[in-house]
């Protein structure tokens, strides 16, 4: 997509720090990092959703996402990760590429886990959710 900052990057107009590439996907690192070597890893082709990609295509982006974390591993030493995507706008994505955040984490950074992105659960219970499921 023309308009589209990480195709910018993919076309090589806007350049970037790369860490991992193979022919389906390219890791680099964020540029407003959260994290010492906070990277994201996209697909090369256009897709604005995980759901978009076919099934062939999801195990080629976590595949690369297993391989950049490897590195960062070797190269960084981190003691863990956190690793995820924002998904449409509600979820906080803003650039409308799929894009795998991966966030190193060292022991004493200050950061949180995965729940302290939402604690929003509602008014229902899990039980009433559990019933939705089920209909
Ligand atoms: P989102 O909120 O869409 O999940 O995250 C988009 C990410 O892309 C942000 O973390 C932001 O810092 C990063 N980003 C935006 N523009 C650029 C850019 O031009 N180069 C790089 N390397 N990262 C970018
Ligand atoms: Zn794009």
């Amino acid at each position: 997509m023309s308009d589209c900052i990480f195709c910018k990057i993919l076309n090589k107009e806007v350049p970037n720090y790369t860490v991992y590439e193979d022919d389906f996907a390219l890791a680099f690192l964020d540029i407003f990092p959260h994290a010492k070597g906070h990277t994201v890893v996209i697909p090369k082709k256009h897709t604005e959703k995980f759901v978009d990609l076919n099934e062939d295509e999801m195990k080629k982006l976590i595949v690369a996402v297993k391989k950049v974390m490897d590195k960062i591993q070797i190269v960084l030493n981190p003691d863990g990760f956190n690793v995820g995507w924002n998904e449409r706008p509600a979820g906080g994505q803003v650039v409308p590429h799929l894009h795998i955040h991966i966030f190193p984490r060292y022991n004493g950074d200050g950061g949180g886990s995965v729940h302290s992105i939402i604690k929003n659960a509602g008014v229902i219970s899990v039980e009433e959710v559990a019933a939705k499921f089920r209909a």
